[in-house]
């Protein structure tokens, strides 16, 4: 094996590859550019299309595309009635914005650990937090890996509480079958460029209760209302509408919509090739006793967003940053996701504390992200898994 390239060996890439990119071809460009030659760059009819396409894709009734991930959970937060002094159970191992919406309701994110396995939310551990003051839960498909549905939605139900699932990771994976998008109260996606499928900016929530479809409708759009059911002072009137309730703008435009509608066309195609790059690095890294394969549960079919590379510290001579920093000078640009939520210095001046939860606080000192997207060949997997054995070989115990 050659020498490595941080001590002044060549790296194994020449150019430096990220961990995630979009992949865009002339039908995406064609899409979005019919719609700037047309009248509605926004409140057209690319909306309506993608939101019935998004119904199609998850399974779900109903489906409202806004301008991000982020705004999908604040207003699937609202839609639930978090308010302060409620409760939250969310995922502590997330993108900050999953525990965000919660305290943008005024609520308070009570962290829940992870399964030491799989990293999704260890449903044992979401119970035992439950309090009279626990109004919901929001849960992550961490990599894209469905949570424990059927475990996490019973806990729901017993004890009355709305499940909003952060499916930004997840968009095309089934559970027993079923589509994410279709089975927790509320499912947010995100369409930010390192995700399956993107729209620049976008995301959506999924819901099979019309009220609640209602209400994400609404609050999209400042809260307006042109339907006179929901108006405090009807009127016919062509002029008129009202605001019934703080909203918020929202919108995606149709160039946004445009684009997603057409990537999502491609979905079934990056999938499968998502799938098969996380199964060549598993293949090579699971005969790897210095490192981990994340748990895949049998009940999820899993279109993967990340691939996490664990290191298994007692069989190294390195720290997770050593390690890291031998990959990039490899060119191979890896990322870490995520830090605990509450670790972030924002959540430490609430006052959440380090130990808080152990899983995930060991999974992140442990943990960086492959590159892992469509354009991806196999000649590249097999370059970073040259890279990976390289770094084992100086390091490895
Ligand atoms: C990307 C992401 C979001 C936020 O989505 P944006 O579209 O960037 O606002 C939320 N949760 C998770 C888990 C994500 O990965």
């Amino acid at each position: 094996m050659e020498q490595l390239a941080i001590f002044g060996g060549s790296p194994v890439r020449e150019e430096p590859i990220s961990y995630g990119r979009q992949y865009i071809d002339d039908d995406d460009i064609a899409a979005v550019a019919k719609v700037l030659k047309s009248d509605a760059l926004t409140c057209g009819p690319e909306i309506g299309a993608l939101e019935r396409k998004l119904c199609q894709v998850t399974g779900a009734k109903y489906a409202v595309a806004v301008s991000n991930g982020t705004g999908a959970l604040h207003l699937a937060a609202i839609t639930a009635g978090f308010q302060e002094g409620d409760e939250v159970i969310v995922s502590s191992i997330t993108f900050a914005a999953s525990a965000n919406c919660i305290l943008y309701c005024g609520a308070k994110p009570v962290f829940a650990d992870i399964d030491p396995d799989t990293y999704n939310i260890d449903p044992q551990a979401l119970e035992k937090l439950i309090t009279p003051r626990t109004k919901g839960v929001v849960a992550v498909d961490f990599t894209g890996q469905s949570i424990e549905q059927d475990a996490v939605r019973e806990i729901c139900r017993r004890y009355g509480l709305t499940l909003i699932e952060d499916a930004a990771h997840a968009i095309g994976t089934r559970y027993r079958g079923q589509s994410v998008g279709s089975m927790a109260d509320m499912t947010c996606f995100s369409f930010h460029p390192v995700k399956t499928v993107t729209a620049g900016e976008g995301g959506a929530v999924t819901t099979n209760d019309e009220a609640k479809y209602r209400r994400l409708l609404r609050l999209r759009a400042h809260g307006i209302t042109r339907i006179q059911e929901e108006m405090i002072h009807p009127s016919d009137a062509r002029w008129y509408n009202e605001q019934v309730e703080l909203g918020y703008n929202y919108r995606m435009t149709d160039m946004q919509a445009a684009l997603l509608c057409s990537q999502l066309e491609k979905l079934p195609a990056f999938a499968r090739r998502r799938k098969e790059i996380a199964a060549r690095y598993d293949r090579a890294f699971s005969e790897m006793p210095q490192l981990k394969v994340q748990k895949e549960i049998p009940e999820s079919d899993t279109v993967r967003h990340l691939y996490i590379l664990r290191l298994n510290p007692e069989l190294l001579n390195c720290d997770r940053r050593a390690f890291f920093d031998a990959l990039w000078a490899e060119n191979i640009c890896s990322q870490v996701h995520y830090l605990p939520v509450y670790r972030h210095s924002c959540y430490e001046k609430l006052g959440y504390e380090k130990g808080l939860c152990p899983n995930a606080e060991a999974y992140y000192e442990t943990s960086m992200s492959l590159p892992l997207y469509y354009g991806f060949t196999d000649e590249d997997v097999d370059s970073v898994i040259y890279a990976v054995k390289k770094i084992i070989a100086y390091y490895g115990k």
